[in-house]
């Protein structure tokens, strides 16, 4: 959909929240929050009519020890209704044979993640960025009974190691994704060092580079312009946006970045762009004020 056609439709477009709090929200967080918490507050999300949640990660659970309990909170969560996708992060085949030990039927997406970045990859994942696109065709090879793999090209609008990513390094990535069998591409501004009007000409390349690829973003607020960037995406046409709840997250291998784009604030955009979410602000802050409780913190 090009811009012109969103204007015209606004009103009646549909809008997909992708929640990532529980996921990328509480990978970063010290305090290892108990299980029967994390449900609960999945299950708020579900309350508030979420129907895509990033759940979990079967990251290593030495790596990743606030996220070693992926299995119990998916299986914990019974079913969570129809129209729920529950998606859950992997770095490798051992992960996916993880998530598929896993009894959730509503787990129906695994997310891989590779940097447009070298330098990048290797602090988040320890090794190059060619080393991780040979691992996703095992990845892809592995779920493909049961599972859609997406995947999301970090650090695709700036990197703070790397002085500026050109397009063609996130080609790059997007390509070899493809190639493996991934069936829809996010780009994530992991550092948070997007403008707007590179989110959108970024997308209007991938479109064209990638004709009829599904796309979604994942924005980080670190220097403000979260809900700009957001902005200018949808105005591109995407309509899959990742956020958490009270802006809950950062990259622990990027020094000083800050959260995620809140979803509270995303939805409110969206809801005044004319795009129909489906989820109810209300319930949404009844989230955040229980995972504040959770957290003992201030989020916004
Ligand atoms: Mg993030």
């Amino acid at each position: 959909m090009n811009s012109s056609n969103w204007q015209q439709n606004q009103l009646a477009t549909p809008g997909t929240i992708r929640e990532v709090g529980a996921r990328d929200g509480l990978q970063n967080e010290k305090v290892i929050v108990p299980t029967e918490m994390k449900i609960a507050l999945i299950k708020r999300f579900i309350d508030a009519g979420i129907t895509a949640i990033e759940v979990t990660s079967f990251m290593s659970p030495r790596a990743v020890p606030q996220l070693a309990d992926a299995g119990e909170v998916l299986e914990g969560l019974g079913d969570p209704g129809p129209g729920v996708v529950l998606s859950a992060l992997v770095g490798n085949a051992k992960g996916v044979r993880r998530a598929l030990d896993t009894k959730q039927p509503a787990l129906r997406e695994l997310a891989v993640v590779v940097s447009a970045s070298e330098e990048h990859n290797r602090a988040n994942l320890n090794r190059s960025v060619e080393e991780s696109l040979r691992g996703l065709e095992e990845i892809c090879r592995l779920a493909a009974d049961r599972f859609k793999v997406r995947g999301t090209v970090s650090t695709a609008f700036g990197c703070p190691y790397q002085k500026e990513i050109k397009p063609e390094e996130v080609f790059r990535v997007i390509e070899a994704m493809l190639a493996a069998g991934i069936v829809e591409i996010t780009l994530g501004d992991t550092a948070g060092m997007g403008e707007p009007g590179q989110v959108g000409k970024l997308i209007m390349g991938v479109r064209e580079q990638f004709p009829g690829v599904s796309l979604a973003l994942h924005l980080h607020d670190t220097r403000g312009r979260g809900l700009q960037n957001a902005r200018a995406g949808i105005e591109a046409g995407v309509t899959i946006m990742e956020s958490s709840v009270g802006g809950l997250g950062g990259c622990p291998f990027i020094p000083g970045a800050s959260g995620n784009v809140a979803t509270g604030e995303l939805v409110r955009m969206m809801h005044q762009m004319g795009i129909d979410t489906g989820v109810d602000l209300d319930r949404l802050q009844e989230c955040q004020l229980f995972l504040r409780s959770v957290l003992d913190k201030k989020t916004v």
